[in-house]
């Protein structure tokens, strides 16, 4: 750009560039989901449909941004983790957060079709995002592990808060009767009044959605004496599987390796 005596207008611009090695963090979660929910009909507790666009977008921005290296979400919220030693946008804090939210909304829109072919989008759904930095990978564990208990404890509620009013009673009537129970009870009241077993209700609902690149083996032709020719593939997947225990961690050192 030309100079002209504009210029020092970029002297206001501040560094927000984070601290270098450390893992980033970015949260997005749905703006009035509760509302933007029930203007669309999600079946309650957990739409199925409207959770696997959210993994779909998910897998989408491991496609597009190489240096986010695992996603975990739950309901309307995705985390990313970029990997400690990225150099995206000099790890501008706005640059990472702003392109996150926009690209993960925009596929959400695009994709919405696929997913909902039958419903019409009825208002912009977007997304508000935050970024935080964790200077080790045993945090980064402990703060995905923070995410997954608390999809299991709101699942858990929710599941009897929706039992209870798909019975008869109203939402007032549900919340008074899940009022200081702890988990244990509100396993025996699905059991009891629902005959419902909560450990066979399906995994992405308890677990939450792991996204990240598996390696895999991949014939790419066969030799002159007719055996495979194999190769080692990246390919984003997405599982629903416990990331609180260290054995996830363990079998998987590459994700969160620390350089
Ligand atoms: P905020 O703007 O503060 O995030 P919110 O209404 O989005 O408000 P959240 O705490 O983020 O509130 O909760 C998201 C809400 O979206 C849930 O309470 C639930 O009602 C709804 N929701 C999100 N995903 C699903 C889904 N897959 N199936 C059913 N309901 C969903
Ligand atoms: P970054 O990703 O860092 O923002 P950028 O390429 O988007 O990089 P900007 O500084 O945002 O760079 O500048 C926007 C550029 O986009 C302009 O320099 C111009 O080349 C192009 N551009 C934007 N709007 C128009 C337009 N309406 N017509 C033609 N070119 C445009
Ligand atoms: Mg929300
Ligand atoms: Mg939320």
């Amino acid at each position: 750009m030309a100079n002209s005596k504009y210029e020092y207008v970029k002297k206001f611009e501040t560094d927000d560039r984070l601290p270098p090695s450390s893992w980033i963090v970015v949260r997005i979660d749905g703006c009035h989901f509760h509302q933007f929910s029930a203007e669309h009909a999600f079946e309650k507790p957990n739409d199925e449909n409207a959770l696997n666009l959210m993994n779909s977008c998910a897998v989408s921005m491991l496609e597009q941004f190489p240096d986010i290296v695992f996603a975990y979400g739950v309901s309307d919220e995705y985390s990313f983790i970029w990997k400690e030693t990225t150099q995206f946008y000099q790890r501008r804090a706005s640059k990472l957060l702003s392109l996150s939210v926009s690209y993960f909304t925009s596929v959400y829109v695009m994709k919405w079709k696929e997913f909902f072919p039958h419903k019409e989008l009825k208002g912009p759904p977007y997304f508000d995002g935050r970024v935080v930095c964790y200077p080790r990978a045993k945090i980064v564990q402990d703060y995905l592990a923070w995410r997954q208990v608390d999809c299991h404890i709101n699942n858990q509620y929710n599941t009897c808060f929706w039992m209870l009013v798909k019975s008869g009673k109203t939402q007032r009537e549900a919340q008074e009767l899940l009022k200081g129970t702890q988990a244990k009870d509100k396993n025996e009241l699905l059991f009891q009044q629902f005959n419902v077993n909560y450990d066979k209700l399906p995994q992405m609902f308890r677990k939450g959605s792991c996204v990240y690149r598996k390696k895999v083996e991949e014939v790419v032709k066969l030799d002159d004496t007719g055996n495979p020719v194999t190769r080692t593939r990246s390919k984003v997947a997405v599982e629903h599987v416990d990331i609180i225990g260290p054995k996830f961690w363990s079998d998987l050192p590459y994700i969160l390796e620390e350089e």
